[in-house]
């Protein structure tokens, strides 16, 4: 990194920035395998919370792997860089003000502690998306399963390479039992338990 390059401080400070929105901005952190209802939960989260006057984002694949990581692979190295750029992003949500849900896999708890070690206590909320693999192969929205079993996708979490349960997520939704509003219900009462809106 060049050594002339000095971190210009802003005049708005995230402090000021939040006080002006009325609520408080952090990361929603999603995690989970694919087809457990990351991209669908986030979405409907973002929605209810931008219908209560909240300044959401969803950062997912579709926005990311295309855009700013569309350099990146999937070697061990690249989901790292991959995760790295997403957290730093997330960041700079947290201080413009704003929520931001992630929608990515993350299958490996150190990359997930990495972001969290970017950012303060308060400001990341690691939420683990839930369902047995079963449910998830069987709902297969993008076919993504059936291509894996059939050997096309090589290194696809849950069928030829690891996912690492969270330790100690701050929240557990369980999409194997409960419904997409049901899950933003509880996604809401810890927002509204910690009076951040
Ligand atoms: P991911 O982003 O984790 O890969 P998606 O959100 O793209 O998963 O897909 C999840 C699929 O499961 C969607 O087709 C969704 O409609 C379906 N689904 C069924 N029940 C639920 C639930 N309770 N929560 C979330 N998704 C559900």
């Amino acid at each position: 990194m060049s050594n002339n390059i000095v971190w210009h401080e802003q005049s708005l400070s995230k402090e000021e920035r939040r006080h002006k929105n009325q609520h408080h901005s952090t990361v929603f952190y999603f995690t989970g395998l694919s087809g457990s209802g990351k991209s669908t939960i986030a979405n409907a989260a973002a929605r209810r919370l931008f219908d209560l006057g909240v300044k959401t984002y969803v950062l997912d694949g579709d926005n990311v792997r295309h855009g700013l990581n569309k350099d990146l692979g999937f070697s061990d190295e690249a989901r790292k860089e991959n995760i790295r750029r997403i957290g730093e992003v997330s960041k700079l949500f947290v201080d413009s003000g704003q929520v931001v849900f992630t929608a990515f896999i993350s299958p490996f708890q150190e990359d997930r502690d990495t972001v969290r070690a970017l950012l303060e206590e308060d400001e990341f909320v690691e939420v683990y998306i839930s369902s047995p693999l079963e449910v998830c192969e069987e709902r297969d929205p993008k076919g993504l399963y059936q291509k894996a079993r059939a050997g096309e996708i090589p290194e696809f979490t849950g069928i030829s390479s690891p996912y690492e349960e969270p330790v100690n997520p701050e929240i557990t939704l369980r999409t194997d039992i409960y419904s997409v509003e049901e899950c933003v219900d509880q996604l809401v009462a810890y927002v509204k338990d910690r009076n951040w809106l």
